[in-house]
Parts: structure tokens; C-alpha cells; sequence
């Protein structure tokens, strides 16, 4: 077992089983051992590969939506631009050369700042946004509040932690990890909880307080400060009625078993965006209809960057198939295209953001 792993049996051997969300959260987040912490999880050569890493159309045509909210705004003098999880910095990067090109939105934003864990994906963010100067934060809570928030997160909510609630014998189990027997880590059925909700035996239910809060705070500050915000992931906005596990881990681009390795490999769920959405309803935001990641960036012109790509690629062939390969990834509904969704959230009062 992992270092983590000896850490957390450990634990559970002290305190009792833990919640799957406070195993999640030390999996990717433990200071010294945590898979975030200690790695870039980024690429080809890494455990997964995100949409900014595919093309520099995703960051390109981000950069002119955060752009297009800017001027929706009435292109106000001062705007804060945020990015939660920002991986290599390549989203970030993208957008801003291309949002750039809007006169007055990078004076308008400033410093882009930077929501991140892990110190080693920080200094790939330096090293990519060096022109750009970023700021970094540990939490959301510290992005600056000095003006209408303009805020990007890509494949960031997938990695906040999840309980799992399980319906057994007639009533609704938390699931916990546990150590079995053999010394290995395991989920086990824990407490029972108060659900009121019917659902027939053997429904999973995903929660994630953690994603709510933040969304929660996302719309209590566009409330306050006007803004606007775009959440793209994998995921839903209601669950099937009989629920569904989708807990997983990913090693070198294949499934792998969970528990085997804890800080080893990555660990996400799908996000559930109904419930993003009424979080930060209720805290005063407005929430706008989820689109599919394809439906977004082709209505923000992925096919007409595509084509002026493939143009400027000129007499390169194997340049011009690889914009033609990325566009497929990115849109179609049999790649990323359909799975990944994007919500939109804007202060009250706001018209609908563009691609949405
Ligand atoms: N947005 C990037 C990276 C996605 S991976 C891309 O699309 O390529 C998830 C990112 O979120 C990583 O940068 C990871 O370090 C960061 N992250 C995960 N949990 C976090 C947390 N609780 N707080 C801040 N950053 C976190």
C-alpha cells in the first residue's frame, strides 16, 4: 500500500471508518502525499488529458466568452478574472491571447488570478501565464473583490470531494471506507440517514457539499459583485431516479481500482450541475440552461476557427488532420462533446451569455 494508504488505515483504525469525501479529499489533496500535490496528472504522458490540453481553440474561444461577458457588463474599467483548477495554465493562457485582442479587456482585468492546491501545477501555471503576471490563492474565498467577477473552471468540480448515499433494507446508508479483513481498504455500508426520499433498493445517491459551497460562494458573489461564471465538466443535471456510482479512479488513462493506492491515482465523480445551479440560485446568482461542451463551442465559432487553423497550417498535412482530430474531440457527441457540459451563472439582472 501507499504511504497515504498506511496513513488513512491508520486512521481508520484509530477514529473508525471514514466518509468516502474526507478519503477523496486526502487521496487528491494531503499536503505530502496527496495526487495533486505531488504531481502534473496533465497529458499523454500523465493520467488524463483535458480539453485546454487538446487544442488552443477551448482556451481561445473561453477567452473571447469571458471577453463577451465583459462587454455585456458595459466593458466596466476593472474586472476580476479567475480561474479555479487551472492545471498547466493553458486554458488560462489561450484565453487571454485571444481575449486580448478586445480593446480594454486586459486592462480591465489585470492580474488573472489563480485558484490552486498543488505547488507543482503552480509553477507550471508561472511558467506558461509569465507575461501575465498571476496571482495565486488557496481558496476561492480569496480571489479579489475589487470589481464584477469574470470566472473559468475546466474539470475542476469533478475533483471535489463526494458521499455516497446507498438505499438498503428500506432506509439510506452513508457508504465509508473501511478496513477489511485483509488489511486492504474497502467501502462498507456506515450510518444510516434521516432521507425522507423513496427509492428502490440498491439507489446511489452522490452528494457533494463541497461543490454546493462553492457554487454557493460563486453566486453569492456574483450577486453582490455582478459577473459572470462558466463551469465546464463531465456530468449531469439530474441523476437517472435510480442514482448511480460514478466514483473513479484513472491511472495512465485506464480505470483502476480506487482503493489500491490512495494518492496514486486520480480520483473524480461526475458533476451533478442541477445541483450547482440551484446553490447558487439561492444565493442570488442567476443560473442559465446547461449546454453540451459541443452545442457551446460551436455556437462561440469552433467550426470557424477550425477552418482558419486548418488555412494557416497551410501545405502541412499532418498540421491540418490534427485540427480536424481536435475539433472531433472537443465537439462531437461521441468524444467530449455530449458528456461535457458547461453552466453558465451571471449576477441578477444579467442577459443570457453568449453560447449558452
Ligand atoms: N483546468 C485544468 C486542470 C484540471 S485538473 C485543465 O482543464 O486542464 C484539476 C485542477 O484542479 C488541478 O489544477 C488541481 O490541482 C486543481 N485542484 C483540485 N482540487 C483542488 C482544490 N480543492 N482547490 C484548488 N485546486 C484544486
Amino acid at each position: 500500500m501507499s504511504a497515504l494508504g498506511a496513513l488513512i488505515a491508520g486512521r481508520i483504525a484509530r477514529h473508525g471508518p471514514m466518509r468516502l469525501s474526507e478519503y477523496m479529499a486526502l487521496c487528491l489533496g494531503h499536503p505530502e502525499h496527496g495526487y495533486y500535490t505531488t504531481r502534473d496528472p496533465l497529458g499523454a504522458a500523465g493520467d488524463f488529458t483535458t480539453a485546454p490540453e487538446i487544442s488552443q481553440m477551448f482556451g481561445e474561444l473561453i477567452g473571447l466568452w469571458l471577453a463577451q461577458a465583459w462587454r455585456d457588463m458595459g466593458a466596466p474599467a476593472r474586472a476580476v478574472l479567475a480561474e479555479l483548477g487551472p492545471g498547466r495554465g493553458t486554458l488560462m493562457a489561450d484565453a487571454l491571447r485571444a481575449a486580448a485582442r478586445v480593446p480594454g479587456f486586459r486592462a480591465a482585468v489585470g492580474r488573472p488570478a489563480l485558484v490552486e492546491i498543488s505547488p507543482v501545477l503552480r509553477a507550471r501555471q508561472a511558467r506558461a501565464l509569465a507575461g501575465w503576471d498571476p496571482v495565486w490563492a488557496d481558496r476561492i474565498e480569496e480571489i479579489p473583490a475589487d470589481g464584477p467577477l469574470l470566472l473559468i473552471a475546466n474539470e475542476f468540480f469533478d475533483a471535489l470531494p463526494i458521499r455516497q448515499i446507498e438505499r438498503r433494507g428500506g432506509r439510506w446508508r452513508e457508504r465509508m471506507v473501511s478496513v477489511g479483513e485483509d488489511g486492504a481498504l474497502r467501502l462498507a455500508a456506515g450510518p444510516i440517514l434521516p432521507w425522507e426520499a423513496a427509492a428502490p433498493e440498491g439507489a446511489l445517491r452522490e452528494i457533494s457539499p463541497a461543490s454546493e459551497a462553492v457554487a454557493g460562494w460563486i453566486g453569492a458573489r456574483l450577486a453582490r459583485t455582478g459577473g459572470a461564471a462558466l463551469i465546464v465538466d463531465y456530468g449531469y443535471d439530474a441523476p437517472p431516479p435510480a442514482g448511480g456510482d460514478t466514483f473513479q479512479a484513472l491511472a495512465g488513462h485506464a480505470p483502476v481500482d480506487p482503493f489500491a493506492a490512495p494518492g496514486m491515482a486520480d480520483l473524480t465523480a461526475h458533476v451533478h450541475f442541477g445541483a450547482l445551479a440551484r446553490a447558487a440560485e439561492a444565493a442570488g446568482a442567476q443560473a442559465w440552461p446547461l449546454a453540451t461542451q459541443g452545442a457551446l463551442l460551436e455556437r462561440l465559432g469552433l467550426s470557424d476557427r477550425a477552418r482558419a487553423l486548418i488555412r494557416a497550417a497551410g501545405a502541412d498535412g499532418a498540421a491540418q488532420e490534427a485540427v480536424v482530430a481536435a475539433h472531433h474531440r472537443l465537439a462531437h457527441p461521441d468524444a467530449m462533446g455530449a458528456l461535457f457540459k458547461a453552466l453558465a451563472l451571471t449576477g441578477p439582472g444579467a442577459g443570457r451569455p453568449a453560447g449558452v
